[in-house]
């Protein structure tokens, strides 16, 4: 196991995410836990409000830390623009992130590199 230091620290504080850290790791990443052996495609919605898009991320052995919101919103500046042209979109993000991803077989056949 190579998990990282942050990743070990998440980890502990899962059942936590009021803590300082998790609302750090929360503000711009999502928490995925999975089991996969073999990196994985994962198709995921932008989390922020208004945006439908959907990207792909790439589910890696061991690491659990992924980024929730799609390329256009990826920095924080995009996203308060959005936010600002859609104000009734605006409404508090918290955390509450965290997924745990069935690792199936079939998944694995389906995707495997
Ligand atoms: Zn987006």
């Amino acid at each position: 196991m190579e998990t990282g230091n942050v990743e070990n620290a998440i980890l502990a504080k899962l059942e936590q995410p009021e803590s300082p850290l998790m609302q750090r790791v929360t503000r711009n990443n999502q928490i995925l836990l999975h089991n996969y052996q073999a990196e994985v495609i994962k198709h995921c919605q932008c989390v922020l409000e208004g945006c439908e898009r959907t990207f792909g991320i790439v589910l890696i052995p061991n690491q659990i830390l992924y980024p929730k919101f799609c390329g256009e919103h990826r920095s924080e500046f995009r996203r308060e623009f959005h936010l600002q042209q859609h104000p009734a979109l605006r409404q508090a993000q918290g955390p509450g992130v965290v997924e745990k991803l069935r690792t199936q077989e079939k998944e694995f056949s389906a995707t495997a590199l």
